[in-house]
């Protein structure tokens, strides 16, 4: 049997998630980019108990960086006749994953290969949907760290613009050292210069997401023009991992 939570637990992550909703709108103050930014939760570290929490504090949309993460705590929610919170997937998605995975999702922000796009839209076709998608970039001097290229990116979209059970609605990246500061607000303009570049480039495409900012270098990403932060450390600040 799963330990009970101490209701104290509550208390936390819902203090937790109004300190960084407080702390996302001080940083839209500043920024120059007139943009709205929604806050995913990222539940990765924790228990479907406490995601629970997170939800009941008002978060509704959550993010799993593995498919199997999605799969059990959708599993546990339903259980307990939780509302459905919206999905996000925002880490690797192998392609035998994606049948199982995507009648659950809202959307993907780690498009990162033609390949996988291809395998979306097949499943999207089945499913009669379409699902809205960003494509992950690298914009990192380390070419190991996930995305693509951008000098992929051209192929990438115009492969994309075929599928028609996608929506590609702008990029998603990660800074170097997930720490802030200069470097970090610096590959963050990159982003969003080349999400700039592509949609005059891509002018039926409707590119108005940037998915960029996680607990450490939100602040940074926001100046930049985040549309989406992924922030999960801050939310489960004071709770047993
Ligand atoms: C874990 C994770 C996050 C959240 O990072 P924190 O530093 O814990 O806020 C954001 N994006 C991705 C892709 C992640 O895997």
């Amino acid at each position: 049997m799963q330990r009970s939570i101490m209701p104290d637990e509550a208390t936390i992550i819902s203090d937790n998630w109004q300190r960084v909703q407080e702390s996302v709108a001080r940083s839209l103050d500043s920024s120059e980019h007139n943009q709205s930014v929604k806050i995913v939760g990222v539940s990765k570290y924790v228990s479907a108990e406490r995601t629970q929490l997170l939800l009941d504090s008002g978060c509704t949309h959550l993010g799993e960086n593995r498919p199997q993460l999605i799969w059990e705590k959708q599993a546990w929610l339903e259980e307990h006749q939780h509302d459905k919170p919206k999905w996000h997937m925002i880490g690797h998605l192998q392609r035998n994953k994606v049948r199982r995975t995507l009648p659950m999702l809202c959307s993907i922000h780690s498009v990162d290969s033609e390949r996988l796009a291809t395998s979306v839209n097949e499943e999207a076709e089945k499913l009669g949907r379409s699902i809205p998608i960003l494509a992950e970039v690298n914009v990192t001097e380390d070419t190991s760290k996930t995305g693509m290229q951008s000098e992929q990116l051209l192929s990438f979209m115009d492969h994309v613009g075929k599928l028609p059970n996608l929506q590609l609605q702008g990029l998603m990246a990660m800074s170097t050292h997930f720490a802030g500061g200069d470097q970090a607000r610096r590959e963050f303009a990159h982003v969003r210069d080349l999400r700039d570049r592509l949609q005059t480039s891509y002018p039926s495409f409707d590119l108005k997401e940037l998915s960029m900012g996680m607990s450490g270098d939100f602040h940074e990403a926001i100046l930049e023009g985040a549309t989406l932060v992924r922030i999960g450390s801050s939310l489960w600040e004071g709770i047993e991992r």
